[in-house]
């Protein structure tokens, strides 16, 4: 098939958050909370391309309000958008009180997952095919995130160009430098 349906492969997990999940603070633990998202965007991802698939990138998670033990955390996932061989998994993680029904939003993220073949090369996914104004709206948010990840890298990259002359410019930031003399 060419085009597939948005919610041909949307996925949603609920997982009631136990004490073994918990860190030392007594909140639920965040990399337990990225593993179970690493999964919702594998299973959204294979689904829509009928095939096994890889994380590539994971954009932005911001650990907005924390998971209490007991608490209910519902993941949604569905596809934002496709390459040629690349789809971006857009997922809302939120969490609910079971007792009071209070509902926090905790985090949106969008995984970039990559479709592979058996014999791990990169394969062709379906085209995606936008039936609702928020489908459209998802795309083109994901469009806009891809330049912004272009213009963010390239930043990076300059960073590595940095002169030993930037010494300067840590003052203000709380470091106190204690380095061999040739530096100064
Ligand atoms: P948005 O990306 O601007 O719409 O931000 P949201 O926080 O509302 O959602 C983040 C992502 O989670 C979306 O891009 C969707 O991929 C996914 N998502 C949100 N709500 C739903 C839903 O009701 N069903 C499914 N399947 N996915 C959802």
């Amino acid at each position: 098939m060419a085009f597939k349906r948005v919610e041909d492969s949307e996925v949603f997990l609920s997982v009631l958050m136990q004490p073994s999940h918990s860190n030392f603070g007594g909140k639920i633990h965040g990399g337990y909370i990225l593993s179970l998202m690493d999964q919702i965007a594998f299973a959204c991802a294979s689904k829509h391309s009928g095939a096994y698939c890889v994380t590539a990138s994971v954009d932005t998670v911001d650990f907005r309000n924390p998971i209490e033990i007991g608490e209910l955390v519902t993941m949604k996932a569905s596809v934002n958008y496709v390459g040629r061989s690349s789809m971006v998994v857009g997922i809302r993680v939120e969490s609910e009180n079971i007792q009071t029904g209070t509902v926090k939003h905790c985090n949106s993220s969008y995984f970039t997952m990559v479709a592979k073949g058996e014999d791990g090369k990169s394969v062709t996914v379906p085209g995606l095919l936008l039936e609702r104004e928020m489908d459209v709206r998802r795309f083109h948010k994901s469009i806009k995130r891809i330049e912004l990840k272009k213009t963010h890298q390239e930043a990076y990259r300059q960073l590595d160009a940095l002169a030993d002359d930037s010494l300067e410019q840590l003052k203000g930031y709380n470091v106190k430098l204690n380095l061999p003399q040739e530096y100064e």
